[in-house]
């Protein structure tokens, strides 16, 4: 039986590449408002404004311990 060759040439190649580049990036992160504050924030991410996650505050504030 007879095998192909190649399964792409460079041009698909060269596509699927820039493709990838792209998911590597930083714009695939979901930015989304924060549940409690309303700052952006990435989703699944800890709130770099209120330091909050699911409701729970898993980065407490300097002002608020000293
Ligand atoms: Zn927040």
């Amino acid at each position: 039986m007879a095998l192909q060759k190649r399964r792409r040439g460079p041009a698909r190649t060269a596509q699927q590449r820039s493709a990838w580049s792209k998911k590597s990036g930083e714009n695939h992160m979901m930015v989304q408002p924060c549940s409690n504050c309303g700052a952006p924030r990435i989703a699944h991410r800890v709130c770099m404004s209120c330091g909050q996650y699911r409701g729970e505050t898993i980065i407490a504030k300097k002002t608020a311990e000293e």
